[in-house]
């Protein structure tokens, strides 16, 4: 600090020289009447290999963004530029080796004093690794979100999914007018085969039966979730009464064609489904609880009239 009680005067502008090129980020000026680089730290060629005198101007600059980013970037820094704002733009810029790393351009717009666009400072600064946190964060986030709509166990879609897929489906066969059917399905005597194998036996029979079932309810929209413990509930979109009947046979049959030896069921010597199915088009009238109820009231029903069956309407 200076008499004057201004701390520029006085100071040597080598200090500042120093200062500039000492910075990890990169310091550069443009003149904007010729688009020249007036200046450039030479840090730029520690971090992409181009020599400092190969920056002469703004072309160079631009052919050096990754072809992806020039035309965003190129497009909003002019805009920028010729509007007197200050700006901040992420791109991917080459290295003279052929890579790429990410750089956060910070532009300071200088004008004259006529208020005219005399040039451009600012600080280019490597944030290469703050990208690969992020996209590594990207990434995580995608694989929770996967797993948190994912049964473990079986590997099917949980009830959160479920209930996700039964709303979305249920309002889009509504305003359209389209059908819609739910099965509702359920192991039979699932205690006693825990009771009589143990719980890491019943776990792997609960995933060859999330299996068989799976491979058997595939085609069109058709999704397939574990409603919870022992029990799965097949959405149909597009799918009418009789042919909702159908798919529930076929998951039927491929339990039994399975012959999963149940020694401790009370119906046979293997193990068996009950099935609830409903259709309907949805409309204002009916909502979509008392449709599950429904359903749900179905595969009770199947289990009163001896297990092992299909309850569907009429
Ligand atoms: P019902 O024929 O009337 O359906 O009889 P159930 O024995 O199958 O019915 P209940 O609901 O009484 O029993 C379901 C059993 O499913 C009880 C529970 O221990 C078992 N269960 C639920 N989830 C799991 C699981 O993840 N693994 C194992 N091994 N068993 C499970
Ligand atoms: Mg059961
Ligand atoms: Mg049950």
């Amino acid at each position: 600090m200076t008499e004057d009680g201004n701390p520029s005067t006085g100071v040597d502008p080598a200090v500042y020289k120093t200062l500039l090129e000492s910075t990890r980020a990169i310091p550069w000026k443009i003149d904007w009447g010729t688009k020249a680089f007036a200046y450039i730290g030479p840090q730029i060629e520690a971090l992409l290999g181009w020599t400092q005198d190969s920056w002469a101007s703004a072309q160079d600059w631009a052919e050096r963004i990754h072809p992806d980013d020039r035309e965003r970037v190129v497009q909003f820094c002019v805009a920028q530029s010729q509007a007197g704002v200050d700006h901040e733009a992420d791109y991917r810029a080459l290295t003279a080796a052929g890579d790429y790393v990410w750089i956060r351009d910070v532009v300071h717009v200088v004008r004259d004093a006529d208020g005219s666009v005399e040039a451009l400072v600012g600080f280019m600064f490597d944030i290469s690794e703050r990208k690969r946190t992020e996209e590594q964060l990207l990434g995580l986030q995608a694989e929770l979100q996967d797993l948190s709509f994912k049964d473990a166990l079986t590997g099917l879609a949980n009830r959160r999914r479920f209930d996700q897929v039964i709303e979305r489906e249920w309002a889009e066969a509504g305003s359209g007018a389209r059908p819609l059917s739910l099965v509702m399905i359920d192991i039979d005597y699932f205690k006693q085969y825990n009771d009589h194998y143990g719980h890491l036996r019943g776990d792997a029979c609960l995933k060859q039966v999330a299996d068989l079932l799976f491979g058997a309810a595939q085609g069109g929209r058709n999704f397939l979730a574990r409603f919870g413990g022992e029990e799965f509930a097949l959405v149909l979109p597009e799918t009418k009464a009789e042919a909702a009947r159908k798919i529930a046979t076929r998951c039927r049959d491929a339990i039994s064609r399975a012959r999963i030896v149940h020694a401790a069921s009370a119906i046979g010597d293997c193990l068996t489904i009950s099935l609830g199915v409903g259709s309907c088009v949805p409309d204002d009238a009916q909502g979509l609880m008392p449709f599950m109820e429904c359903v749900d009231r179905r595969l009770y029903l199947a289990k009163q009239q001896g297990r092992d069956r299909i309850v569907t309407d009429g």
